[in-house]
């Protein structure tokens, strides 16, 4: 008998993935974590029920979610990602030269077994002395934090559970008071064809906030629904602009690897088709 791990995210909507091994199943202090084998996207990671991240395709979106807005500065050298336990979007950040990171994640466990049973997604990242990793709230983090970041990754669950306090107003201006002069907020908001509200909330939240808000796609095959909205954030009005040249050459002395990132592709993921567009004009 083949089971089966049926993730239900969206009201009729269910993504069934065939389980070969289970490595892990068990709740951690927050929340309920499974890591499994499927056939197709290798190892695969699930939150409270929700594919979180896998072995095979995970490599689009913690490029797009680094390098847009690193490559897009130009002179990054501190970056805060809240969330992200999977160690991911870390690897991705520490490919860069000079850039130190500072990882905040709930639960400690995630980075445990994401060390133990996913270690090609963090490849290393969690021994790199340039990483500094925290365990709280991210929410509360940047309230009583001092330090400041030219970058903030929020690399967060959906908005329930304790991802839910990571899509706030309050929470999205205590990192803007993280922030310094010209940082960049990018966030994981979900897939636009699936879950509009998440996108227009954190639209409205943030455009009370920033000079420029907009948001990037990358499809990522094991999030169903369509391309994934990365959330952009900044009063550094240029660094949306910047020519596929300019970014190109950036790319180049950066001197990085990847398998899904380039500038043309940084370039037209901010193009959002008509649909997404709707969605942030819609009146409410
Ligand atoms: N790529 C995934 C997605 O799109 O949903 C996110 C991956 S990452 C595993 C999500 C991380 O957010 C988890 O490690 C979880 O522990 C963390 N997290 C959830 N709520 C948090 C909070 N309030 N503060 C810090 N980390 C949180």
């Amino acid at each position: 008998m083949i089971e089966v791990f049926d993730e239900g995210l969206h009201s009729g909507v269910n993504l069934a993935l065939e389980v070969g091994t289970v490595l892990y199943r068990d709740k951690t202090e927050h929340q309920d974590l499974i890591i499994f084998e499927n056939n197709t996207f290798g190892r695969v990671m699930s939150l409270d029920g929700a594919i979180q991240t896998t072995e095979h395709d995970e490599y689009i979106y913690h490029e797009m979610f680094a390098h847009v807005p690193i490559l897009a500065h130009g002179a990054v050298k501190k970056v805060l990602i809240i969330g992200g336990g999977d160690g991911g979007a870390a690897r991705q950040v520490l490919k860069h030269k000079g850039i130190s990171v500072t990882l905040v994640d709930i639960d400690r466990t995630v980075i445990d077994l994401s060390i133990k049973y996913l270690p090609s997604i963090s490849g290393g990242a969690f021994e790199d002395p340039r990483l500094q990793i925290v365990v709280a709230d991210g929410c509360r983090f940047v309230k009583e934090t001092e330090e400041r970041w030219d970058i903030i990754i929020i690399d967060s669950t959906d908005p329930h559970g304790p991802g839910e306090v990571l899509y706030t107003q309050e929470f999205y201006a205590d990192c803007k008071s993280c922030l310094t002069e010209g940082g960049i907020i990018v966030t994981q908001n979900g897939v636009p064809f699936v879950q509009a509200e998440e996108l227009r909330n954190s639209y409205d939240r943030l455009g009370t906030l920033f000079a420029d808000v907009s948001f990037y796609l990358a499809t990522i095959p094991s999030y169903v629904g369509g391309p994934l909205a990365f959330g952009w954030a900044t009063d550094n009005t240029s660094c949306r602009k910047l020519s596929e040249g300019e970014l190109a050459n950036r790319f180049l002395n950066a001197g990085i690897e990847t398998g899904y990132y380039s500038s043309d592709i940084h370039k037209a993921s901010f193009v959002l088709p008509l649909y997404v567009r709707k969605i942030l004009t819609a009146e409410k």
